[in-house]
């Protein structure tokens, strides 16, 4: 998951867009100072290519190409948990929403099938467990996406720190289970 910054990428124009980016989304992405809370709190970091805290990089940076041509940006689901876990104040998940905005102004098509596969499948994980659960998640998307060995070292490694649960919890399943119900409803008209 981790992946080198290489500082050669900096687009030419980065630095206005990064400026851009701060001025939409009302953030100092100055003041990130790279703790990594924000990465460890989100729920689909897992499933990114790369992490939240490197995406703010890539904005201090000025790395624009690298800021928008990422899957994390559409896998974020607006959840806010960075938001909330950041040191310094920085609505993460309001910068993520400007990035998704100007990737779509752009023409940019990174939302594609595989992160179209990933929403339903964890959506569906949710659903049946009422919580994601990641093992599962991560071994049928493996699956799905043609690719059964995926970052299976990876996984093992997770397993063996207690850092990956074989076993779903099943807490609030109930609750999660009438949320559904009542969207279903709402998207039929009643
Ligand atoms: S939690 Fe805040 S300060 Fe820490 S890496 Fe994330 S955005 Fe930066
Ligand atoms: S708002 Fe997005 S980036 Fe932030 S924790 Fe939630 S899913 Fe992760």
């Amino acid at each position: 998951m981790d992946r080198p910054v290489n500082l050669s990428q900096r687009a030419a124009d980065g630095a206005a867009f990064a400026r851009i980016i701060a001025a939409e989304s009302e953030q100092d992405v100055r003041r990130c100072y790279q703790c990594g809370k924000c990465t460890a709190g989100c729920p689909v970091a897992f499933a990114g290519d790369v992490m939240p805290h490197q995406v703010m990089r890539f904005l201090q940076l000025g790395m624009k190409e690298d800021a928008l041509g990422n899957r994390m940006i559409w896998l974020c689901s607006t959840c806010s948990t960075c938001t909330t876990r950041c040191p310094c104040g920085i609505d993460l998940a309001r910068v993520m929403d400007c990035l998704r905005i100007a990737a779509r102004e752009e023409g940019r098509t990174a939302a594609g099938r595989e992160v179209a596969l990933f929403n339903r499948t964890f959506l569906d994980s949710v659903r049946r467990f009422g919580r994601a659960h990641e093992a599962s998640l991560a071994a049928l998307l493996n699956l799905k996406g043609g690719r059964p060995l995926k970052d299976i070292d990876l996984g093992i490694k997770f397993l063996a720190r207690g850092k990956l649960k074989l076993a779903p919890t099943r807490a609030g399943r109930g609750a999660v289970a009438r949320l559904f119900a009542a969207s279903r409803r709402e998207e039929a008209g009643g």
